[in-house]
Order: structure tokens, then C-alpha cells, then sequence
């Protein structure tokens, strides 16, 4: 009998080995081939007019900040305005321009067949501000836009302009060429997306909506070509985020007596020993985490990008997401892609040594997971605190997480096509973007968001965004440029071909 039984196990190991070969050999490995040859760009041209561009300090500023700090911001976003429009005369001739917010800049390129609903083009003007005392840090100061060493430096050339500055080009040289879209191009330059975007491109979605229109589909900033970011994959990734996670901050209030210290609750009936055993069970109680939508997704494309047994593993998530997902869990960084987060930020209470407070309070982060809504997660921490004298109290600002856009569409393939042919050698994946963007506005007019910039990234590169030392190659520029100018005229043999 034990003997039937080992012999049906075995049977069942072979059976299962046989499959997990099966299904890693028929990944195809990664199409190294170079395919089309490079539209001919003037790189160097583009580096320069980024080296203008990045030398208009566009800091966006939250409420309330210095009067002088915003007046100088308001001067830049204006002097940036009529650099546009003298250096690139023939898409401001190309194009109808209005602004919201004072500085947000929406373009729009008429397509021959109006029938067709616009593609809209996204990327930011403003940028965040040097952290007082990095200044000296710069090996070029952040807004001389210097080019040196085969790079522009400043503020912004990673986040944003170098891809706008890209993407103007690439429209002012397709229209000099006598190119006209079939469909409309909107291009939509926001001024507040590093403060939430609020005036910028919610009033344009905003206009849009009030005007029906919709949106084919959208693209903004987001993943980039990273290079050794990923464990085991040696050639160079393109990730595009088809989702992005939401936000909700919740007040986590505990409330004691109060009186003098010398003479105290014991400690958990304290509102602060209250506070820290809420806390402690909220942290306890993580939210769901699996493998699946666009994680899922990004890691079955990375499959034939890397090694054999890590293939093995990637082609075969039915059998082996538990594994893959503990090694997520390892990492803060992919754990936030299997998840919504808990990160407590804030905490308060008391003023004096000898008293005892008669309130404490945290306030805890969420990033919600696609998976998960806001209401969900209010829910599932009043669930884990299980105290009804605890308050727990919803911030504003609530976002929700995206939809996913979807991996088969127009859209994605366009994308992913050009960037075939402008970085040969790249994988294109989905992936999950755990930070925030001003395309969330856009959300209720498509269901076609994708994020991506065309920047080369590396370990050494992601220090410098929001950071020190921020810089674009030249030969970078010229690729993005004619990564934009693929996209628009594969966009319209698309719908040529229609
Ligand atoms: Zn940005």
C-alpha cells in the first residue's frame, strides 16, 4: 500500500516537474534584435533647449508658502510660457493653447478625423525645491541647465521636462515634416503636480469632462528604462505602470482621564498605552497580499529576461507565487507592490513630564492597494484596533487606487512598440506604481492610463530624482525624442489603418 502511495507521488513529482519545464522552455528568451533604425534627431539640439528649459526655477509651492518663494515661481512659469513659444514656433502654430490655474498649459493638435476621441500626452513643468543646504552638492548648479560630461544638469531633467522638452521636439519636428495626426494630440503641461495637482490638471480633466469629451488613451510620467534595478535581469527593463496605488491617512485617537503622574492608570489604560496597543494591532493585522493583476503581470514578462531557474520560478505562478511572494515580502520595495501599506507618520501626545494626557494621537498612511478601497481599509483598522473608545477618523485627501489599464489594448502596444524600436534589447512590463500622478485626474474620462517616461535609470540615477545631482544624457534626449516621434506616427498608422 505505502509502497502504491510513494510510487502515485512520485509519479505526481514527475508529472509536476515535467509541466514547470514545459511551461519555462516555451518562454520565449528575450528578443535582443536591434529592429528599426533611428529617425535622425538632432540630440544635441534637444540637450540644449532642456539646459533652457531647466534653467526657469518652476518650484511649485504648497498653500501658504513664502509670498516672494511664489512670486518668483509665477515669473519662472511665465518666462518658461514665452520660451515655448519662441523656440518652438511651429507647434504654437500647429496648435490651440489654453491655461488653467494660471500655468498649466493644455495644447491641442486638431487630427484630420475628428471622429476620433484625442490621445492625450502628459508631463509636468514644475518641479520640487533643493533641500535648503544640498545646494553646494550639485557638481553644476541646479538651474544652470549646464551640459557637461554628456549629461544637461538641473532640477526637473529627470522629472519632468526632459520628457516634455522630448516630446515638444518631437511634435515641432513631425510638423515641419508636414505631418498632421489623423487624431487630436492633446498635450496637457502641468504646473502643481508635485503638490497634487489640484489646479492644474483636475481643472483640465475637470473642462474636458463638462465638454464629453473622452480620452483614447493617456500617457504620463511613471516607470522609466531601468538598468540593474531588478534582481537577476540583466537587460534593460521598461516599466510602464497601468495603475497606481491610492491614498487614505486615518486619525487614531485614544483618550484617558488625564490627572498627575504620580498617581497613574496602569499604563494600558493611559492614553498614550491606548495609542501604542492600537497601533501595535494595526500593525499586526496587514492587508492581503498576492501576486496577482499587474504585479502579476510584470513578473511573467521579466520571465525570459531572466536566468533559467528564475524563469523556471516567473513561468510557473500557479505553482510557485507563494515563493515568490515571500521574497517580495523581504524587500519594502516589492512588498508595496503585493499590498496595501501601513506606515504610521505622525504621533502626538502630552506636553509635561508629570502629566498625564487626556488624548493621544497617531496618524497612519495607507497606500491602497487596487484590491482594497478606502472604506475597506477604515473597516479593516477599526476591525484590528476592536476598542469602540479609540476613534478612528478618515484625513481628506482620500485617494483611491486606479483601475488597471489594460495590457491589450491600443494603447499599451503602441507604447511598448516604439519603445521596441527606439531602445533595442529592452523588455517592456506593466507594473504597479506605488507613488501618486497627476493622470489619476484623468481617470474618469478613460480607462487607458499608462506611465512611463523614455529616461535611462540606474542604481546610481534614483538617488538623484527629488535629489541631488539631477541629470538627462544628451544621447538620452535624442532617443526620447524619437521615441515620441514613433509613437505619434505608429498612433496614426493605427488609425490609418483603421
Ligand atoms: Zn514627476
Amino acid at each position: 500500500m505505502l509502497k502504491k502511495i510513494l510510487a502515485g507521488a512520485g509519479a505526481a513529482l514527475v508529472l509536476l516537474i515535467a509541466v514547470v519545464l514545459g511551461r519555462t522552455l516555451t518562454i520565449p528568451a528575450a528578443d535582443l534584435a536591434a529592429a528599426g533604425a533611428p529617425a535622425s534627431i538632432d540630440a544635441e539640439g534637444a540637450a540644449a533647449r532642456l539646459g533652457e528649459a531647466l534653467r526657469f526655477p518652476t518650484i511649485s509651492y504648497q498653500r501658504g508658502a513664502e509670498p516672494g518663494d511664489v512670486a518668483r515661481s509665477a515669473a519662472a512659469f511665465t518666462g518658461f510660457r514665452s520660451w515655448m513659444d519662441a523656440t518652438y514656433p511651429a507647434f504654437r502654430e500647429a496648435t490651440s493653447r489654453e491655461i488653467f490655474g494660471e500655468h498649466t498649459l493644455l495644447y491641442r493638435w486638431e487630427g484630420a478625423d475628428a471622429s476620433l476621441d484625442p490621445v492625450l500626452l502628459m508631463s509636468h513643468i514644475d518641479v520640487v525645491p533643493i533641500a535648503p543646504g544640498t545646494e553646494g552638492d550639485w557638481e553644476y548648479p541646479p538651474f544652470s541647465g549646464a551640459i557637461a560630461e554628456g549629461y544637461v544638469w538641473g532640477r526637473g531633467a529627470i522629472d519632468n521636462k526632459g520628457s516634455l522638452i522630448a516630446m515638444v521636439e518631437a511634435a515641432e519636428l513631425l510638423i515641419k515634416r508636414g505631418f498632421r495626426p489623423q487624431r487630436t494630440i492633446l498635450f496637457a503641461f502641468g504646473h502643481d503636480e508635485e503638490v497634487g495637482g489640484g489646479e492644474g490638471n483636475k481643472a483640465i480633466a475637470t473642462a474636458l469632462q463638462e465638454r464629453g469629451i473622452r480620452l483614447h488613451w493617456v500617457k504620463d510620467e511613471g516607470g522609466v528604462i531601468g538598468h540593474g534595478l531588478l534582481p537577476g535581469v540583466s537587460v534593460p527593463v521598461a516599466t510602464i505602470g497601468v495603475a497606481e496605488k491610492g491614498s487614505i491617512s486615518l486619525d487614531i485617537i485614544a483618550y484617558s482621564k488625564g490627572g498627575h503622574s504620580s498617581m497613574p492608570s496602569p499604563a494600558a489604560q493611559t492614553a498614550i498605552g491606548k495609542l501604542a496597543i492600537a497601533l501595535e494591532r494595526i500593525g499586526d493585522r496587514p492587508f492581503t497580499s498576492r501576486v496577482d493583476g499587474a504585479t502579476r503581470n510584470m513578473i511573467e514578462a521579466l520571465a525570459p529576461a531572466v536566468p533559467f531557474m528564475q524563469r523556471a520560478v516567473y513561468a510557473n505562478l500557479w505553482l510557485f507565487e507563494p515563493v515568490v511572494r515571500n521574497v517580495m515580502e523581504g524587500s519594502p520595495t516589492a512588498a508595496a507592490q503585493l499590498q496595501t501599506t501601513i506606515a504610521p507618520t505622525i504621533i502626538e501626545g502630552g506636553n509635561k513630564e508629570n502629566v498625564l494626557p487626556q488624548q493621544a494621537r497617531a496618524v497612519v498612511n495607507f497606500r491602497i492597494h487596487p484590491r482594497d478601497t478606502a472604506e475597506g481599509i477604515v473597516a479593516h483598522v477599526k476591525r484590528a484596533v476592536d476598542d469602540p473608545e479609540i476613534d478612528v477618523e478618515p484625513l481628506a485627501g482620500i485617494r483611491e487606487a486606479s483601475a488597471v489599464s489594460s495590457i491589450e489594448g491600443e494603447g499599451y502596444r503602441l507604447i511598448t512598440q516604439a519603445i521596441g524600436e527606439n531602445f533595442p534589447g529592452t523588455i517592456s512590463v506593466p507594473y504597479l506604481v506605488v507613488g501618486g500622478t497627476d493622470s489619476r485626474h484623468y481617470l474618469p474620462l478613460t480607462d487607458n492610463v499608462f506611465r512611463f517616461i523614455p529616461i535611462h535609470m540606474g542604481p546610481d540615477d534614483t538617488p538623484r530624482f527629488h535629489g541631488t545631482n539631477e541629470r538627462v544624457s544628451v544621447a538620452n534626449m535624442g532617443e526620447a525624442v524619437a521615441f515620441y516621434v514613433r509613437l505619434m506616427e505608429m498612433m496614426d498608422e493605427a488609425d490609418r489603418a483603421r
